[in-house]
This record gives C-alpha cells, sequence and structure tokens, in this order.
C-alpha cells in the first residue's frame, strides 16, 4: 500500500478511486541492497553497487540475445509510493511542481524507469548497476537500450558481394 506522509507547503492530493482499469503482470523481482527509501539513490549510477532482476522462471527463455547490449532499460513498480498527489515539493527544492514536471515515484501509475548497466546474464538473473529502487520493487519489464537496439533483419541474398563477381 501507499505509504502516507504529511503534505509539504503548496503540495496538493486528490480524492480517487482505486485503480482497476488496467492489469500489469510483474515479471519478477529486483533485489537491491536499500530497504528504506532516504538510503535509495534519488538515480541510479552505473559505478553504483550491483543489482539483481529476478527473474520468474517462465520469462528465462525471453532473456535471449539480451546480453549483446551493454545497457538495457528497466522498468518497474515503484509499489511503496502514494499515487494522489498534482503539486509536490520535492525535498531538495524549495519550489513547487506539477507531478508530470517530476521523476518523483509519486505519480498515479508509479513506474520507474532506469537505464543501466548490465554486467552479466546467469540462470535467469540479470545483473546490473544503476538502479535507484528499494529491495524488492517488482519488475515489470526489460529492454535493450534504444540508442543501441537495430532491428536485427534476417540476410537477403546480394548482402555479401562475391569477391570474384
Ligand atoms: N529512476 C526512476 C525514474 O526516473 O523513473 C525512479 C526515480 S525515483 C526519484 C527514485 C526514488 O524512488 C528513490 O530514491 C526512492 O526514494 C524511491 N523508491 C525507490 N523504490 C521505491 C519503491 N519500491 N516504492 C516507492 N518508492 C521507491
Amino acid at each position: 500500500m501507499s505509504e502516507a506522509r504529511d503534505l509539504r507547503p503548496d503540495e496538493r492530493a486528490v480524492d480517487l478511486q482505486p485503480a482497476s482499469d488496467a492489469a500489469l503482470r510483474f515479471i519478477g523481482t529486483i533485489r537491491t541492497p536499500w530497504a528504506r527509501r532516504e538510503d535509495c539513490p534519488r538515480q541510479g549510477r552505473h559505478d553504483g553497487p550491483l543489482c539483481r532482476l529476478v527473474l520468474d522462471p517462465v520469462w528465462h527463455d525471453a532473456l535471449r540475445g539480451l546480453e549483446e547490449y551493454p545497457t538495457i532499460e528497466v522498468l518497474y513498480w515503484l509499489d511503496r509510493s502514494r499515487r494522489d498527489l498534482v503539486l509536490q515539493n520535492p525535498r531538495h527544492d524549495a519550489r513547487t511542481f506539477g507531478t508530470f514536471a517530476l521523476r518523483s515515484p509519486v505519480r498515479p501509475n508509479p513506474i520507474g524507469t532506469s537505464l543501466v548497466k548490465l554486467e552479466r546474464i546467469e540462470d535467469g538473473c540479470v545483473h546490473v548497476r544503476g538502479l535507484d529502487c528499494l529491495d524488492g520493487t517488482p519488475l515489470l519489464d526489460i529492454k535493450p537500450d534504444r540508442c543501441a537496439f537495430s532491428p536485427k533483419a534476417p540476410p537477403k541474398p546480394g548482402d555479401t558481394q562475391d569477391q570474384d563477381g
């Protein structure tokens, strides 16, 4: 459930019906060194500690080919966030911002994303650096880094030139 905290000056919450319109499927769990929110980095770093994306066994084969990418994108569900703020006063800034102008975990659909450094993949477990989430955060998705990704088309006749011809 969301962890309620008092509103800071100028923050505004709204009354919401419980969300029920989209069903996401968690694909695993993220293991990190951080048990408390205040110990988490605000954004991960590629020289940060090793973290693990532990996939449910049914998804192990879905990792095939991922090892080719030095950086990958991870999407996760910031499950311990409240979801009702439209205005927020970030802890490190005296100003007030709209939720969509922030990368705060407090948002109507608390999806976090990080571009992380892939260290290795072993037995359905992806070892990465660059995360910023609590231990036990549910894993939503993994994608190759969009800058490194190019669809791998199968070779067509004529792709390779015969040196003699
Ligand atoms: N990198 C992601 C992004 O930009 O979408 C998340 C950034 S958010 C500022 C990271 C912060 O969310 C952490 O510092 C911690 O305070 C908080 N957080 C981490 N894991 C969480 C979880 N499972 N539930 C709620 N808050 C979490």
